[in-house]
């Protein structure tokens, strides 16, 4: 087992750090259960790739980027057994070399399985619940060092309860996930008018198998991305690959950010024309996990809520209103996902179908501010905060639009009496 001393931590989007004073990277589950027994407090690290303090630790952090493989596949189930410590994008490989595919993905998969399922990471689509919901079994090795296996069925309240668990549940240890013959989607995207994106909304969202919309604020236009589950070949070409996805939103992005950081009123002009590449459709057909995941964006803050989707026309456009009534200049797209309710105690999608909407800028310049009126706005709402992005509000608040906040946090307190999974941010919401 690989450790270090004064380890120091930043996150992907290197607004965290800490220096922890432990860093284990164990290899078998038999190494894991030890240091879980002989921490007194302890946090697990994924990838890092969540904007909040979730993950700090002055005192033990443990990584399983060295416990990260694929134990079965079984092909009739149509199921895989992994370590917990496996990266997405490992898996999507893995399985599309047996002819298999994860359901649903968020927009990248460089985080770890265990990390994204645990903040409730979720992709889009009205009939799809978060990646979680994925899952038929998981492992979870309780603070006292107890291994417990919790089945959807078998023990469904249980496993509701500690599906999305913030890491203060104890550690998820190995996982069986759902999987499906591997498919493509075809991609339909293209810029509408922001008015008539809101108008069409539920048409759009009902059907469409994955439907998401990015604005790009100071603008009137919407961009959709319509994916439908296809059984034709791919047809993405190479060339538009390499020049779209990474000379385009990558390096040339990367330059207009640049100019737009130079005088951040020029950003109005620049959104505008970044709109442009979306005025003729991009229809294309590729593999599924290629879709879903986006080119790799540049360093930026996040904020992200989840909303009953019955709200949905008139939240977006008092956003927009927002934002146009506002002195914020914003350089990046806002994003708006969908995903379908579900029962998992802490999931921002329980018991409601699902609108996402996030305030994203790649900018520290008055974020906070901006995150202060999107916060005013989404509470209006009884939005509840993506679990791996920033947020500012406490516990009064989540008590109030989470129905199993009590069950969760009673719970806990049953597995962890000493809070050795706790660290500020669990202490702050708990
Ligand atoms: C560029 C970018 C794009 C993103 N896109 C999306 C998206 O499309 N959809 C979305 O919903 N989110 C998205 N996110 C957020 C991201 O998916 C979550 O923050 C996710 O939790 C990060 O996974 P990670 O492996 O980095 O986990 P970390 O951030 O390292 O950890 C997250 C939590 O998981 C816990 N944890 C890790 N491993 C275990 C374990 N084995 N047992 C128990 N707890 C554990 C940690 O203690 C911590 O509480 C994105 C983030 C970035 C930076």
């Amino acid at each position: 087992m690989k450790q270090q001393a004064n380890y120091r931590f930043l996150n992907w989007a290197q607004n965290q750090n800490c220096v922890a004073q432990n860093f284990f990277q164990p290899e078998t589950e038999d190494e894991l259960i030890e240091l879980v027994k002989q921490s007194s407090k302890v946090r697990l690290l994924g990838t890092g790739h969540s904007w909040n303090e979730i993950c700090l630790s002055e005192d033990t952090l443990i990584n399983l980027d060295f416990y990260n493989k694929v134990l079965a596949i079984d092909k009739e189930k149509l199921q895989v057994k992994i370590q917990p410590g496996i990266k997405l994008w490992q898996l999507n490989e893995d399985l599309d070399k047996e002819g298999l595919a994860l359901a649903n993905l968020g927009s990248i998969s460089k985080q770890s399985v265990a990390g994204a399922i645990s903040t409730g990471t979720h992709g889009t689509g009205i009939n799809y619940q978060i990646l979680g919901s994925q899952m038929e079994e998981f492992n979870l090795i309780k603070a006292d060092g107890e291994k417990m296996v919790l089945h959807r069925e078998r023990n469904k309240e249980l496993f509701n309860t500690c599906l999305v668990s913030l890491g203060c549940l104890g550690v998820i240890s190995e996982i069986t996930l759902n999987v499906v013959p591997a498919f493509n989607l075809r991609d339909y995207t293209i810029a509408i008018p922001f008015s008539e994106a809101v108008e069409r909304l539920h048409e759009f969202v009902n059907q469409t198998d994955h439907f998401k919309m990015w604005w790009f604020p100071h603008t009137d236009k919407m961009v959709l991305y319509r994916y439908t589950r296809i059984n034709e070949k791919a047809n993405d070409s190479r060339f538009r690959q390499w020049f779209m996805d990474e000379f385009v939103s990558v390096n040339i992005y990367r330059f207009l950010l640049k100019v737009g950081n130079a005088n951040r009123k020029w950003r109005r002009f620049i959104n505008s024309l970044l709109v442009l590449n979306f005025n003729k459709p991009l229809d294309r057909i590729e593999k599924s996990y290629k879709v879903f995941n986006v080119p790799e964006p540049p360093l930026h803050r996040e904020v992200e809520w989840a909303f009953d989707i019955t709200h949905a026309q008139n939240l977006l456009r008092d956003y927009k209103q927002l934002i146009n009534s506002s002195n914020h200049l914003i350089n990046f797209i806002q994003e708006i996902r969908f995903t379908k309710a579900d029962d998992f105690a802490l999931s921002a999608c329980y018991g409601r179908n699902t609108i996402w909407l996030g305030a994203y800028n790649a900018d520290n310049f008055e974020w906070k501010e901006l995150v202060d009126d999107f916060e005013t706005l989404a509470k209006r709402y009884n939005g509840r905060p993506h679990w791996g992005k920033e947020f500012t509000i406490d516990k009064a608040y989540l008590q109030t639009v989470y129905p199993k906040y009590e069950a969760f946090n009673a719970l806990r307190k049953q597995f962890d009496p000493t809070g050795k999974f706790s660290n500020n941010f669990i202490e702050r919401i708990f």
